[in-house]
């Protein structure tokens, strides 16, 4: 593929410096705004992967470059050894909208997944009665929660956990969407499932219907945290502000990142009550940059812009035109097109990097999941008109897609 001098050069660089734990499109990005993405050259692509759902709020969204802006030069960080202002109204902001009595701040999302890991066995000792050291958690075949050692330790791609080992024990794997798994695989021992209302790496997988009702019935049942993964289902991707929302259930815990700061800075957070919240005391968690008032001031202001600019509704209206569009789209090798919100995948029974790099051709940025199937996951923010150019280019790429 042709790239210019300028492209190549910043590439070049980072390939020779740095780890080659990414396989990045061909593409050097220097400025961004809403929807869109400029490369070095000046040309401008559609941002459909928005992070990986950090940007929902849109590239540089003005109100949270303000803030940021506002609190920058004034004071980033006291460590939690000292108060500072800005942590207790995002907080309740938070709390507010996610139903729940406390949060506790960190800043990426494996960060928070292990936050909540750590307080499912808090719980469970303290509160359940369970043995010393037996606690145990259930997860889903092809989650993704994060890097971690202990993450990747109870993730079953042998890409994220092959030669990390040993894996932290306490973690037993059942089938995702299969509530009777859960019922089966819960034991005296179980002190929470661990889950994504949507499983998002693993290429928009959506549950069966009343899926999410059925955890929630057995959690309770068995006396079980349930605790929703939303780092990327959460924050309007999905068309509700929470995807468990969607089938009318609240999961005991929240873990959030990604469009928490509205994709200008880590933050993450794992939101609850207090039966498990309050069970931290001084001495047993935390992290220097955690809470930290400038990932406040910006956390905050994420969390308005959504809530003012009503980001879930958008996501569910703009979702639902354009899965629509979508489903027309006829190609020999398209097996699936499936979504909610705007979190949109198509699935093909063929490698799709080469359509991935035809989109970037043309003017689309959009990243292949386990080789076979494409995410669509744009800003929020996006108009009719902006899905309706970006559907043309789509369009456009697979009729001239080999079969
Ligand atoms: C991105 C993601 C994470 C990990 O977040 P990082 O900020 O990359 O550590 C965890 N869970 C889900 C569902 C994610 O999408």
């Amino acid at each position: 593929m042709a790239i210019s001098a300028k492209s190549r050069k910043a590439i070049e660089l980072a390939e020779k410096y740095g780890a080659h734990n990414y396989h990045p499109l061909p593409v050097v990005i220097t400025r961004a705004k809403g929807v869109f993405v400029w490369d070095v050259d000046g040309k401008r692509y559609f941002d459909f992967l928005s992070a990986y759902s950090a940007l929902n709020q849109g590239h540089n969204h003005p109100k949270i470059v303000a803030a940021a802006k506002a609190q920058l030069g004034r004071l980033a960080l006291t460590s939690r050894a000292f108060h500072n202002e800005r942590m207790g109204p995002f907080l309740k902001l938070l709390c507010q909208a996610a139903g729940k009595d406390r949060a506790l701040l960190m800043n990426s999302g494996a960060e928070a997944v292990e936050t909540a890991i750590k307080a499912m066995r808090l719980w469970g000792y303290r509160r359940k009665g369970v043995d010393a050291d037996q606690a145990e958690i259930i997860v889903c075949d092809h989650n993704f929660h994060g890097r971690t050692t202990t993450i990747v330790g109870f993730s079953s791609d042998p890409d994220s956990s092959a030669d990390f080992g040993p894996a932290t024990p306490g973690f037993v794997r059942i089938p995702f969407g299969d509530a009777d798994a859960l019922k089966s695989a819960i034991g005296r021992n179980t002190v929470g499932f661990l889950f994504e209302p949507i499983q998002g790496e693993a290429g928009v997988i959506i549950p069966p219907k009343g899926y999410l009702k059925a955890v929630r019935r057995y959690c309770s049942m068995y006396n079980v945290l349930m605790c929703a993964d939303e780092i990327q289902t959460g924050l309007g991707r999905t068309g509700s502000m929470f995807a468990c929302e969607a089938d009318g259930v609240a999961p005991d815990l929240y873990v959030l990142g990604k469009a928490l700061s509205g994709g200008l800075y880590p933050v993450s957070a794992l939101v609850g009550n207090d039966e498990v919240l309050s069970l931290f005391t001084p001495g047993t968690h935390g992290s220097t940059f955690g809470g930290n008032p400038l990932a406040c001031a910006i956390g905050e202001a994420a969390l308005t812009v959504l809530q003012q600019e009503r980001l879930a509704q958008r996501s569910s209206k703009m979702g639902a035109h354009l899965l629509a569009k979508l489903k027309t789209l006829k190609h020999p090798k398209l097996k699936e097109v499936r979504g909610r919100g705007l979190l949109l995948a198509l699935e093909f029974m063929i490698p799709v990097r080469p359509l991935v790099e035809d989109l970037m051709r043309r003017g689309l940025l959009a990243k292949d999941t386990h080789e076979f199937t494409i995410r669509l996951a744009p800003p929020l923010v996006i108009t009719e008109a902006q899905a309706d150019a970006a559907f043309r280019i789509l369009r456009d790429a697979l009729s001239a897609f080999p079969e």
